[in-house]
């Protein structure tokens, strides 16, 4: 059978550099589901429903095909059929990703879809998102939860997105400590630990570090 490997996280823990490069060492697949629920919420922007009223998101929540190309070298996302990789990293959909997400027929849906995903993996999937060892993937061989101190993911973050100063650290440490709260505060909340975790905290590993611990421990 498949091995299923789950890796969940807040943002900013080195989630996807991690999880593609184990994937990649390992000859196996790898599903980024940050970017379904960005992908599902750029099509409800794009289609006009306003994501702050539940009922039509739920409504809605079938209706886009996403699609999510799994090569951990050239993972894809598409809607429709549109090419969505570029957009679904905007500020307009990372500000109301957290909205969309909470609601559950969202869930549910895409929830679905990664199960089917990795219910087809050849050799072994990397999964990486926030509920993945709690609630997606309940039985997977291998669960991680990556952590890192607030001030190392703001610093990753803003490193990513292209911040020079201390201004651009402090607004990236303010946007990601909101998203946290938007994710955990609420009753459908997806960031949790699954009791069989592995918790690997990154704040002084480097990501070499990281994604060798991770490799060793699918491989014992
Ligand atoms: O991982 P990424 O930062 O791209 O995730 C974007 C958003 O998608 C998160 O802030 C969260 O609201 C949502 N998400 C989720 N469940 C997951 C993965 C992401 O609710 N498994």
């Amino acid at each position: 059978a498949a091995v299923i490997v789950a890796i969940d996280g807040p943002a900013g823990t080195g989630k996807s550099s991690t999880s593609k490069a184990v994937a990649a060492e390992l000859g196996f697949g790898y599903l980024d589901t940050g970017a379904q629920y960005r992908a599902i919420t750029w099509w409800m922007l794009n289609n006009g429903i306003d994501v702050t009223d539940t009922a039509a998101v739920a409504d809605a929540a079938a209706k886009p095909v996403i699609v999510s190309g799994t090569d951990p070298a050239a993972p894809t996302i598409t809607v429709d059929g549109v090419d969505v990789a570029g957009p679904i990293r905007g500020q307009e959909v990372t500000s109301r990703v957290s909205a969309v997400s909470a609601v559950p027929e969202v869930r549910t849906v895409i929830t679905e879809l990664q199960r089917s995903i990795a219910a087809s993996a050849e050799r072994g999937i990397v999964v990486e998102g926030r509920d993945i060892g709690t609630t997606v993937l309940p039985d997977a061989d291998l669960k991680i939860f990556l952590t890192a101190s607030a001030e190392a993911r703001a610093a990753r973050r803003s490193g990513e997105l292209g911040g020079k100063d201390a201004a651009d650290l402090a607004a990236t440490q303010a946007a990601l400590a909101r998203r946290d709260a938007a994710d955990s505060g609420r009753k459908t909340s997806p960031l949790a630990k699954a009791d069989d975790a592995v918790e690997v905290d990154t704040t002084d590993l480097t990501l070499q570090q990281v994604i060798e611990c991770v490799v060793t421990l699918v491989q014992e």
